[in-house]
Order: C-alpha cells, then sequence, then structure tokens
C-alpha cells in the first residue's frame, strides 16, 4: 500500500441522523462483514451504546476498496455524535482529512449539524455533504440542500443522496471519498512517530493503542520509546481493525493501526510513539487539554469494596481518558473519589459502564460545575500559589473576605426550532439566565437562536426541559465560551448549628433565596425525626436565608411487639442496627446517607 491509496475520514452528524447505520453498510460493501441485520451497528461494541442507541467510543474500522483498478486503504474512524463526546469527535478529526456529513433528509439541519461542521471547518477537514434517508417518504432532499445553502453556503450540487438503511448511493460515496478527500499529508521517509489516539485495555496484552502514523513505518519488533518517557520498548502487536483485528508485520505513515508494546509497554492518549532514534522534543505535537463541565464524587457503596472500585475506575479511565479522577473523601460517605465529565450523558454513561464492564457498584453525588476565582492578596494567603483557583467541589471554596472577583463558566448553546416555540424557548433561555446573540433563519419555518448561557443552568436539566416545550422538535448544542464574572455565593446547611460539608452549594445571587428555602425543605422531608428537635437553617456568610424546624419524635420500632414473640423482636432491632450504620451523624443527629446524595438533586 502507498500513502496515495489512503484516506483516513469520519461520519459526522446530528443524533440519530444515522452514523452507525452507514459504517455498517460500509463494511458490508468493503466485504468486511457479512450482509444482513445480524451484524447491526458493529462499530457500537459497549453495551452501554446498544442500550442507549448512542455511540460513545470512536473506533475505527480498515476498509480495502477497489476503484478503477486501484485497491485503496479507507479508514472509517465511527465518532459519537453526542455534545458530551465532542472531545472524543476532535480528537479522532486529528487523524482523519475529511467527513462525511451526514443530515437527515427528513429531519434537516439540526443544532448538532452546525457543531459538527464548524469543528470540521476549523480542523480543515473536507466536507462531503450528504443527506440520508431519503426512502422516507416525508424526505425533503430540496428543502435540506437549501437550508445547507443558507447555513453553511453549501452547493446544492454537491449533496449527494444516500439511504443507509436501503443501501442506496453508497457505492457513489465511497468514491466520494477517494475523489474529494485528500490523502494524509506524511513524511513518509522520516523517523517512525506515530499520535495515540485512543487506548484501551486488554487483559493478556496490557495497553492497546490506536495510532496514527504520522511519520516513517513501523514493524513488529522494531524498538521504540513514548514521548512522555524515555524507556525502551518494543512493538509487539501490529493489526488492523476491520473492526476485529487483522495482525500485519509492518505499517506506513497515513495509516491508523493497532499497537502494543505488551504488558508494561504503557501509552496514553496524546501522546506519541517514537523511533528509538528520535530525539524526545523534536517536534511534539501538543493536544490541547480536555476541559471538564461537571464534576460529582463517586464513592464505595461499602468501604470494603474501595479497593476493588479503585481498581475499575482506573481501567475504565484510561480507556475514558476524558475523565479526570482525584481521591476526594466525606464524613458520610467515607474514602472515593471526585471525578470531572465532559457532560452530564458523559457522566452517566462513565457510571454504566462502572457497572456493567466493571461489576462496580458506586455511589454518586450530585453533580456541579467548576467555578473560578480571584483571590484578593495573593501572596497573603499562603496555601494558594496562584491568583486566580479552580473550585471544583464547594467545600474548597476559600472564604468570601479574601475573595476578590467570582467567576462561572459560560457557554454558546444553539437551538434550531421550529418558529413557533421561539416565544417559549426565549422565555426558557432568560430563565436560566442567557443573553441573546442574533438568531437567523434555517428555513422559512425554522429559526436558529443562540444565547450565551451559565453552564451551570444547562447541564441539570436544560436538554430535557427544551425537548418538553417543544414537543421534542427543537435540538440544542453547546460549545464553551469559557469564565466570566459573576456574583456567586457559598450556601451552608447547618443541622442544629453544625455545618453539614456535603451539603454545602455555589449558587448565583439571583437564586440564593430560592436554593435556600428548597433545600431546607426537602431535607426535613428527608430527615428521618428524631428525640430531639431538629434545627435546618441555609446559610450564607453568617446569615440566615431559611429555616426549617423537625419536632422531635421518639421513634422506637419494638413498641408494638407484645413480648411474645422473641425472633422477630431480635430481628428488628438488627434492622434498625443495620439501618444506623448507613447513618451519619451531625450534631447527634442521624442523617441516613441517602439524603446527602439525593438531596442536591434536582
Ligand atoms: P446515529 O445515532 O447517527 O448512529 O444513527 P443510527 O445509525 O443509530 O440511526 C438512527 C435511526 O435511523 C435508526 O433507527 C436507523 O435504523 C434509522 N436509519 C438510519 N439510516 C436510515 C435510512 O437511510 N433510512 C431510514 N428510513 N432509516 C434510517
Ligand atoms: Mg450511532
Amino acid at each position: 500500500i502507498e500513502v496515495s491509496r489512503i484516506r483516513n475520514f469520519s461520519i459526522v452528524a446530528h443524533v440519530d441522523h444515522g452514523k452507525s447505520t452507514l459504517a455498517d453498510r460500509l463494511l458490508e460493501l468493503t466485504g468486511t462483514i457479512k450482509p444482513g441485520t445480524e451484524h447491526a451497528q458493529v462499530l457500537d461494541q459497549l453495551q452501554v451504546e446498544r442500550e442507549r442507541g448512542i455511540t460513545v467510543k470512536a473506533v475505527t474500522a480498515s476498509l480495502n476498496y477497489t476503484y478503477n483498478n486501484e485497491k485503496y486503504l479507507l479508514n472509517l474512524i465511527d465518532t459519537p455524535g453526542h455534545v458530551d463526546f465532542a472531545n472524543e469527535v476532535v480528537r479522532s478529526v486529528t487523524a482523519c482529512q475529511g467527513v462525511i456529513m451526514l443530515v437527515d433528509a427528513n429531519e434537516g439541519v439540526q443544532a448538532q449539524t452546525v457543531a459538527v461542521h464548524s469543528l470540521a471547518k476549523r480542523n480543515n477537514l473536507t466536507i462531503i455533504p450528504t443527506l440520508n434517508k431519503v426512502d422516507l417518504p416525508r424526505a425533503d432532499p430540496d428543502k435540506v440542500k437549501a437550508q445547507l445553502n443558507s447555513v453553511f453556503k453549501i452547493d446544492p450540487k454537491s449533496v449527494l443522496s444516500i439511504s443507509a438503511k436501503k443501501g442506496w448511493g453508497i457505492q457513489e460515496l465511497l468514491e466520494a471519498v477517494i475523489c474529494r478527500i485528500p490523502q494524509p499529508s506524511v513524511d513518509s521517509k522520516g523517523y517512525f512517530k506515530a499520535h495515540i489516539i485512543d487506548t484501551w485495555h486488554d487483559k493478556y496484552r496490557g495497553i492497546l493503542c490506536l495510532a496514527y502514523i504520522q511519520s516513517g513505518k513501523v514493524q513488529v519488533g522494531q524498538a521504540v520509546k513514548w514521548r512522555s518517557d524515555s524507556k525502551p520498548h518494543v512493538v509487539k502487536f501490529l493489526a488492523l481493525l476491520r473492526p476485529n483485528e487483522e495482525p500485519i508485520d509492518e505499517a506506513i505513515a497515513g495509516q491508523v493501526v493497532m499497537v502494543g508494546c505488551g504488558p508494561r509497554g504503557g501509552g496514553s492518549v496524546g501522546d506519541q510513539l517514537l523511533d528509538k532514534e528520535l530525539a524526545q522534543n523534536e517536534d511534539a505535537v501538543t493536544v490541547s487539554p480536555v476541559k471538564h463541565m461537571v464534576y460529582a464524587g463517586i464513592f464505595p457503596a461499602d468501604q470494603s469494596q474501595h479497593p476493588t472500585l479503585n481498581d475499575s475506575i482506573k481501567k475504565l479511565a484510561l480507556n475514558d481518558y476524558a475523565v479526570a479522577v482525584t481521591p476526594d473523601s466525606s464524613p458520610a460517605l467515607g474514602q472515593g473519589w471526585r471525578i470531572g465529565f465532559l457532560g452530564l450523558l458523559h457522566l452517566e454513561v462513565f457510571t454504566q459502564r462502572l457497572l456493567q464492564e466493571y461489576k462496580a457498584e458506586a455511589i454518586l453525588t450530585a453533580p456541579s460545575v467548576p467555578y473560578k476565582v480571584k483571590l484578593k492578596g495573593a501572596k497573603a494567603i499562603k496555601q494558594y500559589k496562584g491568583e486566580e483557583i479552580i473550585v471544583t467541589n464547594p467545600v474548597h471554596l476559600p472564604d468570601a473576605n479574601n475573595i476578590e472577583e467570582y467567576y462561572e463558566p459560560f457557554v454558546i448553546g444553539t437551538i434550531i426550532t421550529p418558529v413557533e416555540y421561539i416565544g417559549a424557548v426565549t422565555s426558557l433561555c432568560i430563565d436560566r439566565r442567557g443573553t441573546p446573540l442574533p438568531a437567523s433563519a434555517v428555513d422559512d419555518r425554522m429559526t436558529m437562536l443562540q444565547y450565551v448561557l451559565p453552564l451551570s443552568e444547562v447541564v441539570i436539566d436544560f436538554h430535557d426541559t427544551l425537548k418538553s416545550i417543544t414537543s421534542g422538535f427543537a435540538s440544542f448544542d453547546y460549545q464553551d465560551h469559557g469564565f466570566h464574572p459573576s456574583s456567586l455565593v457559598r450556601m451552608d446547611i447547618l443541622i442544629n448549628g453544625m455545618l453539614v460539608d456535603e451539603l454545602s452549594t455555589i449558587v448565583h445571587t439571583s437564586r440564593l433565596e430560592y436554593n435556600a428555602r428548597r433545600l431546607t425543605e426537602k431535607l426535613k422531608e428527608m430527615i428521618p425525626r428524631q428525640m430531639v428537635q431538629v434545627a435546618i437553617q441555609a446559610v450564607v456568610n453568617g446569615k440566615v436565608f431559611a429555616r426549617e424546624t423537625l419536632k422531635a419524635y421518639r421513634k422506637d420500632v419494638t413498641a408494638k411487639l407484645y413480648g411474645g414473640d422473641v425472633t422477630r423482636r431480635k430481628k428488628l432491632l438488627k434492622q434498625q442496627a443495620e439501618g444506623k450504620k448507613k447513618m451519619r451523624s451531625v450534631a447527634n443527629i442521624r442523617i441516613p446517607r441517602d439524603t446527602f446524595i439525593d438531596v442536591l438533586k434536582r
């Protein structure tokens, strides 16, 4: 194979516009898998992907295809569709020269179409605009071509039409991939150098990597090293993914291959694998760091499971490099971790995978976004080295007296909605503290609205609310807009005068009274009555904003049993004792552990 016969591409689209279905068709056409529905969505390998119908991990498939009597190697890098996984998309585009941008010929341009289009543009990728689902009776290719022209200035003549389901137009599409997308621009003669775009863990072979070869070639047995450390390694495993492994002896620049250096061979996303002769610092590529948008605590259901959970989290974090894991502890929940995620769906998928792939049961605390604060006279406050610090856990917010300025993360939200819902969508965005940007028409029925919104107002239930107020017709996507000054305070909860760390939250001042009332009311409902009266207060800088009182009540589980049945009585007492173990006591008040998890959820 020569580099002029290699094409590396991705399929990008709004969720449900047909990426996985198209990937299956491409694999069939190239003889990689046998036609038939049994192989449905072969690239969606994880259980969670099949269950949720979304793609989480980007997976690769190398396809053979003959065009004009020339053999081509087409590397399809499947990418996830959801906003949370945008950075998996970003990562896979580093190995691509072009994308197939699928748009449902019935639904038309959606918010994520806008997002993936701008991503492809920013990375100078060739875009093959493709309408899918043209078999549907309600498909309207001309209308959608006009939308593509008005939103992206795409020439209608360059738009392909396919049905991934029926297999229409697939051949023409593959030919467009060969003719329109350029060959990889790489240095075939130089020393071997490869960029790691994915890693996963194999029980017997250690860490396996998906690598894009940027220069030179690589063979099994070759001496290599990682850019991140200079220790010598040897390439032990080399394979094409079709998507099943097909071992090969050699791979050249421009290829996307699986490499492994054995159980101690290492490897991580963003690192580079180098020929052993290459100097460590020679033209290193820099990968922009992942931005964590949502943080939550994870704790073992039982402390005895801490080592098992630790092991599982480590393995999963290796495959899902987008998570940030730091140890954390809480009086109520014990030893655990604070984990940074790209978004809420990412958080859900991570915990679901933990459960399904590693059989680890974990408790999850309410998610929060990171905040930033600028400190007064930072040098005087010894424990902080810099001027500005990022606060990922409200407990670690410095004292208000030491803070000069608060910042919260904002995003630019893109909403594409039918015109009749503009009013409802606008009210929702204003209610969520949004500031409008200029709107533009997609066509005479659909409008694109953009708002600058605080991330904290978006991560929890914005998407669900948007869907429900627009009967499911509006789509939403967001991109990071950085930290902006904001008016924030830390709200603490006192139980009979004692501070409960786990229940502190950072809130916008306009939300303070509402949140104070809501949280104290909810706690009153959730804390069981005690032998003494319990005062629940929401406090900011020593000032009480809401207060609830839980009346005293003497609870004796055996009171109704008149002597007689000793075993029943013993059993009840034992149950009560076990129940007590899962309690945290604050100022002699016993609070069920679940309270700490549930009370902060919306
Ligand atoms: P993804 O989220 O982009 O990966 O989308 P999928 O490939 O999972 O497809 C979403 C849904 O659209 C599935 O129910 C597919 O069967 C359906 N679908 C995909 N392509 C076509 C098509 O060309 N025609 C029709 N009628 N349905 C399709
Ligand atoms: Mg899919």
